[in-house]
């Protein structure tokens, strides 16, 4: 399938669930990701209109941006080990995958601007996903307070595998509180705008429970 073809797909579902939820589409940016996938697949993304790409190893990425330089946003959306941070931070835009204090640390010692990061939260609780437990959340970001490369821009985090409505929908949802806590308190380091949730399998679930950002690979550039 032509990356255009599965993008009107994927603009009409996330009309409806727009439509579900009273949302406008503009509240919504759609990432693609393009972690399985060749340079020339993620051109054809861009040129079928897509602003934003994600990748989730600092080699597919530093891969891609060889070839398409700046043209798109990048997000870093998978788990970033501390030593690769230095081969990417200057080239991408958003960092999906903030778990821990050390991350922060290394962040703040070689980006020469502040960075949108987002907050990984491992909601469902499951061992095999990363991410930092809820209820650590609030004292790591008070802890952030301190690192002005450090900009707090939302949370991110990724569903448990199910097609099971009802649990993807408390998931988000238990995102979203959280979101809501760290909004009240008002922190001048994280605005906690963004929501980034929702993939090939849920994303228009995430986006009737407040997403900002969904990242899709699978169904719009493929496997
Ligand atoms: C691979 C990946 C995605 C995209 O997953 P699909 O199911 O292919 O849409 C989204 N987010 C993260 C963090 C990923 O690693």
């Amino acid at each position: 399938m032509k990356v255009l073809d599965n993008l009107k797909n994927i603009e009409e579902k996330i009309h409806i669930a727009c439509e579900n939820s009273g949302r406008s589409r503009e509240a919504i940016k759609l990432i693609a990701v393009t972690k399985y996938v060749s340079v020339e697949r993620a051109k054809e993304a861009l040129e079928a209109g897509i602003s934003d790409l994600g990748e989730n190893r600092d080699e597919g990425l530093l891969n891609k941006y060889a070839v398409l330089k700046d043209k798109p946003n990048w997000h870093y959306i998978g788990s970033l080990q501390t030593r690769k941070v230095k081969n990417v931070i200057d080239k991408i835009n958003y960092i999906h995958s903030l778990d821990r204090i050390s991350l922060a640390e290394e962040i703040q010692k070689r980006a020469k601007e502040p960075i949108n990061c987002l907050v990984q939260v491992n909601v469902s609780g499951e061992e095999s996903k990363h991410g930092m437990d809820t209820k650590a959340v609030m004292g790591f970001i008070k802890e952030l307070a301190g690192f002005d490369k450090v900009k707090v821009a939302g949370l991110m985090t990724m569903a448990p595998l199910t097609d099971d409505v009802q649990v993807l929908r408390q998931c988000f949802r238990s995102l979203r509180n959280l979101q809501v806590e760290i909004q009240n308190a008002a922190f001048a380091h994280a605005p906690c705008t963004e929501l980034s949730m929702g993939m090939s399998n849920d994303f228009m679930v995430a986006i009737e429970e407040g997403a900002t950002m969904i990242r899709i690979g699978t169904a719009l550039v493929g496997e």
